[in-house]
């Protein structure tokens, strides 16, 4: 039986699971491509995204036995994940022969970093791009509280909100659990956030070439504090990949990231939403932005799929929401189209009607060339948003940030597609400043 590491899935459909156990031609000793992993051009595997008994997996396919894979898996989780290193020559708990083994077979990759834009509210915004060449976005929002990343899970959506931009884009893939955990990777990396820790060493000379990283231990006051999965693409829709890169997130032995700082945002795809509470247990934001079938078929086509009623239903189910794990519905602001006094009384109406533990996050709506819709004047989005406070429920206005470098989504990656090549190699020269 394949492992399931290695079956294929759809975006590498033209890799069969066969395929994906075939050796990569052309390298010393090769490794099994896992078919979740996108194939690097010089035939070496990206251990990013992947669990501890896939690198395990992996190690033992490449040659190690049972008891090293399992030893050596673990080491590497830690440095990959808890350290943030992406170099094993300074992996000293490794021995000096494993050191160059490794690294002839595989990678600890990062996204390719195509632009960096860094606001003058302090929002910062990435265009990355996969090993075979898929641009996608991601962008930290630091507040005084905390630290927000917005990252993506798909190259594109195929859901055609009509006020989304990223709908619009033709070209739509999954991403890799290494492509989402990567965002978070590089996001650390950027932020200068891993914890330096002391090490064994085997001897002294060691201890003098990897002096950098064995400084004091620190790991608290960290910026990057919370995640959403609010970037391009509907996390639902590719929902294994999603999962195992949270899991990786969460996972204690390294990002440690807790499932209560991080929210999932769906527009509505009933049928996974009690697979997400049951099997990755975040925070769940329902994209509900109309409140009648008419305009919610129109605004978030899904609707003619799954119903308000089902998705509110659905939202009711969560396993883990309460009071003091309030879902969160999100509604952007769009002048004469769901902005009325009606249209708030009647949220409060279903969000009452389903008994939910809801909090309403109102977005004023971020308009791009060629949108079909306005966004609501500032005085209407405050009535609405007084008629579901006075109901008890909060309704904050989220405030647009990061509009100098277009950090609304989708807008960068259209906007870098217009760029003539000039343009694109003078910000490549510029994002190493914008990151240091
Ligand atoms: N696909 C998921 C997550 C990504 S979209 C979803 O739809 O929930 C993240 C949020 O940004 C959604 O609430 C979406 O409706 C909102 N959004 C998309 N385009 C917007 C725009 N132009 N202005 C304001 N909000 C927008
Ligand atoms: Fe896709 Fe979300 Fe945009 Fe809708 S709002 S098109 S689901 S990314």
């Amino acid at each position: 039986m394949i492992p399931s590491l290695f079956r294929g899935h759809w975006y590498l459909s033209h890799y069969s699971p066969i395929c994906a156990l075939m050796q990569i031609p052309g390298h010393i000793d090769p490794v099994p491509l896992p078919a979740k992993v996108t194939p690097r051009e010089d035939g070496r595997v990206d251990l990013i995204g992947l669990s501890v008994a896939e690198i395990r997996d992996v190690l033992v396919e490449a040659g190690l036995d049972e008891k090293q894979g399992k030893l050596r898996s673990k080491q590497l989780f830690h440095w990959m994940y808890h350290r943030g290193i992406d170099d094993f020559s300074i992996m000293t708990d490794m021995s000096k022969t494993l050191r160059p083994w490794l690294a002839e077979r595989f990678v600890i990759g990062r996204p390719e970093i195509v632009e960096a834009h860094l606001s003058e509210d302090g929002t910062r915004k990435w265009l990355l791009r996969s090993a075979d060449k898929q641009d996608y976005e991601m962008v930290f929002i630091p507040d005084e509280d905390r630290g927000t990343l917005c990252i993506s899970s798909q190259v594109g959506c195929t859901l055609n909100c009509r006020f989304c931009h990223t709908g619009t884009m033709r070209l739509v893939r999954n991403l890799t659990p290494g492509e989402i955990v990567g965002q978070v990777m590089l996001a650390r990396d950027a932020l200068g956030e891993w914890p330096k820790g002391v090490m064994d060493f085997a001897d002294e000379e060691e201890a003098e070439n990897t002096k950098e990283y064995n400084q004091a231990y620190k790991s608290d006051g960290r910026l990057l504090t919370n995640i959403v999965l609010m970037g391009m693409g509907e996390p639902l829709y590719n929902f294994d990949n999603v999962r195992d890169a949270m899991k990786v997130v969460m996972d204690g032995a390294g990002l440690a990231l807790s499932r209560r700082r991080i929210t999932l945002s769906t527009s509505g795809v009933v049928p996974m939403i009690a697979r997400a509470g049951d099997e990755i247990s975040v925070n769940l934001a329902i994209s509900l932005h109309a409140v009648n079938k008419e305009t919610r078929d129109e605004i978030v086509p899904l609707n003619r799929k799954y119903s308000i009623e089902e998705l509110l239903q659905a939202c009711a189910d969560y396993p883990g929401s309460s009071n003091s794990r309030r879902i969160t519905f999100e509604y952007v602001m769009l002048k004469d189209k769901n902005d009325s006094d009606e249209d708030a009384r009647e949220l409060v109406n279903l969000l009452r009607q389903y008994d939910l533990p809801a909090k309403v996050n109102l977005i004023p709506f971020n308009p791009w060339p060629g949108s079909a819709y306005e966004c609501s004047t500032p005085e209407r989005i405050k009535a609405f948003s007084k008629i579901v406070f006075d109901a008890g429920i909060s309704a904050p206005v989220r405030t647009p940030r990061g509009r100098d470098i277009m950090a609304a989504c989708g807008q960068l990656k259209s906007a870098s597609e217009k760029k003539s090549r000039a343009e694109l190699d003078r910000l490549a020269e510029e994002k190493q400043a914008a990151l240091g």
